[in-house]
């Protein structure tokens, strides 16, 4: 088994997206192999992506394409790669194909038809998506909790379908809640105020599990589970999260208890959310305490994309975290792949004596 995962670098200034490319099996030749992409970002990156997967993938065929969430700094590149790809099927969470669930929650008293219009209008990314897809014949899943994208490798672990819908009932483009059907603890808008920095050991963590969770839309993200039989009984498993926030992931966690499934010591963890400190806490992270941890992060989001308490926390739980906000692409690979020209080898990111309040 063989298998590697690019992070293409996404965004300018302080803002950033995720554009994922994975591939693993025997890379001999393009049809022992599996490609999935998870986000394409900007056009920009999207395009970037494309490159990307035809210098160093060797193919023209995608198994499988997701996007994560409706957010256009995830979504907007996928159209790029749909486009430039022979693709298996999309993954994707339409809020329209919920409808009639959404006029019950909410306050609306427009119709079904128009309220799915209106929808489908408000997220012209997410459309223009399904549409390339519907005009090229790939196949639509729309898979939650507990459901396989490849069958015995690539698992959803979040959202349930309950908690989707609970989450759609909330999100900005649908009509206001019902009291019964509100969610709390949304992100207040963050104050760009200047930074006060603090102190912070090795043996101090200053993360919280309090600070208040993100929005719903970012709840709403897709919770991937890739475990790769190594051979000798061994299995590298990788885990996936969009923005998910501590919500989504609380969840995610209770799901895996009643499986007896735990993700303790998991190999690669993409950290939700570009590192902000609203979506993951202490507690998620001593359930997952990866051995090694991605960040798709702006140029500038420094110190809120990623969070130094993020960065921190992960680095004192044992993990090597790296991330792509110098523009460059970073990779993590099994070892036995084919070496690229001109590629270095990073450096995990150093602990932080100075972090933001
Ligand atoms: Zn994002
Ligand atoms: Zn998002």
């Amino acid at each position: 088994m063989q298998y590697e995962i690019d992070y293409i670098p996404v965004g300018s200034g302080e803002k950033g997206g995720d554009a994922i490319a994975i591939r693993y099996g025997d890379f001999s030749s393009p049809t022992t192999q599996n490609v999935i992409v998870i986000d394409g970002g900007t056009k920009d990156s999207g395009k970037k992506l494309v490159e990307h997967i035809k210098t160093y993938y060797n193919t023209t065929y995608l198994d499988v394409v997701i996007a994560s969430h409706l957010h256009s700094d995830h979504i907007s590149g996928l159209t790029e790669v749909l486009e430039n790809f022979t693709v298996g099927k999309l993954v994707v969470h339409a809020p329209w194909d919920h409808t009639p669930a959404i006029k019950k929650m909410t306050k609306t008293t427009s119709t079904i038809g128009l309220l799915q219009t209106k929808l489908e209008k408000s997220v012209s990314g997410l459309s223009e998506l399904i549409d390339i897809a519907t005009s090229k014949n790939i196949a639509i899943q729309n898979p939650f909790q507990g459901e396989h994208i490849i069958q015995g490798q690539l698992a959803v672990l979040g959202p349930s379908k309950d908690y989707y819908l609970e989450l759609l009932a909330n999100f900005g483009i649908t009509p206001e809640a019902k009291e019964q059907h509100k969610v709390g603890g949304l992100l207040s808008s963050v104050s760009k105020s200047i930074v006060n920095w603090v102190a912070e050991a090795l043996h101090i963590e200053t993360l919280s599990d309090d600070y208040s969770d993100t929005d719903s839309e970012n709840n709403s993200s897709l919770v991937l589970l890739l475990a790769l039989d190594m051979g000798n009984n061994v299995v590298h498993r990788f885990l996936f999260t969009g923005d998910a926030g501590k919500g989504a992931l609380t969840k995610v966690i209770e799901y895996c208890d009643g499986q007896n499934y735990s993700l303790e010591g998991i190999d690669f963890f993409d950290v939700p959310h570009h590192g902000s400190k609203r979506n993951v806490g202490p507690s998620i992270l001593n359930r997952i305490k990866p051995k090694v941890a991605f960040i798709s992060c702006p140029p500038n989001g420094d110190p809120k994309h990623p969070s130094r308490k993020v960065v921190n926390a992960l680095i004192r739980r044992g993990c090597a975290v790296h991330k792509n906000h110098q523009g460059n692409t970073i990779n993590h690979n099994s070892g036995n792949v084919p070496a690229r020209v001109s590629w270095s080898t990073i450096t995990p990111a150093s602990f932080h004596d100075q972090v933001e309040e």
